[in-house]
């Protein structure tokens, strides 16, 4: 049975959360932090898809130069106001309370892509994908994700993560699960190996880099992790573990016998 990260992510925060959401399938509201983080990854998409067309815009002019003296430019060129346009247009105001913290909401945002921009800018980067999707298969499991940004050297490939939440700690990025798929499908999609993961979070007054890496032991771990969490899956153990962290934003909470908040 297929997979994605997020059900997986899910079901180890708390099986009765995913059979709530994924068995049930009781509908719930969008809360103001998931409309936040969608917003923020629509518009870093949008500016990723800009840089990638630029490049291959690039690589055409350098084919071409000997027939055409001005090819066509993207409407689009990739400064700090293309970045701001970006974020206005991929606002989604759903999952506010009202307008003052969609608006509060909105300038946070604004201001986060600023610091975007400047941690972009500090370097070349060649970009290997943005928003790609992947299929991966772990003995009888087949994984799905997505990589929000993938950049590459020569010999390598470094997988980007965008957060808005708050700052995980070294130890806590060094057993992410997700990173660990991450790891595992980059290899087999680019042919490269993963030299490093980077989670970025992405913050008003600033943007922090956690890096990680993989060893060939971690990701042999990861994949008996994917394999108990999938056949709890199959075999319909919804057991309840509840905590203050998981059910303080759990969106069943409020219907939830077992709720500790
Ligand atoms: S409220 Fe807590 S125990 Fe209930 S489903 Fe959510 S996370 Fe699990």
């Amino acid at each position: 049975m297929p997979f994605s990260y997020s059900q997986l992510s899910v079901y180890r925060t708390c099986p009765t959360q995913y059979e709530f959401a994924r068995i049930k399938k009781i509908p719930r509201q969008i809360s103001a932090g998931e409309s936040f983080g969608s917003s923020v990854h629509n518009t870093l998409s949008k500016w990723g898809k800009i840089e990638v067309e630029r490049g291959k815009r690039k690589e055409d002019k350098d084919q071409l130069t000997l027939f055409m003296d001005d090819p066509e430019e993207s409407s689009l060129s990739l400064t700090s106001d293309t970045l701001s346009l970006l974020w206005h247009q991929s606002f989604i105001v759903q999952g506010y309370e009202n307008k003052k913290d969609a608006d509060r909401a909105r300038e946070k945002g604004e201001a986060m892509m600023h610091k975007f921009f400047e941690w972009w800018g500090q370097k070349d980067r060649e970009v290997a994908a943005i928003e790609k999707g992947f299929s991966i298969e772990i003995d009888v499991n087949t994984i799905k994700g997505r990589f929000d940004r993938v950049e590459q050297s020569e010999d390598s490939v470094q997988v980007i993560d965008y957060k808005t939440g708050s700052i995980r700690s070294q130890k806590e990025v060094d057993e992410d699960l997700q990173l660990s798929i991450y790891a595992l499908a980059s290899e087999e999609l680019f042919g490269k190996p993963c030299t490093e993961l980077l989670l970025l979070f992405l913050h008003e007054d600033g943007i922090h880099e956690v890096r990680t890496r993989r060893s060939k032991e971690q990701l042999e771990k990861a994949k008996k992790e994917i394999n108990v969490l999938s056949e709890g899956i199959d075999e319909g153990v919804f057991t309840a573990t509840p905590s203050e962290s998981a059910c303080g934003r759990c969106p069943y909470r409020s219907i939830c016998e077992f709720s500790v908040v």
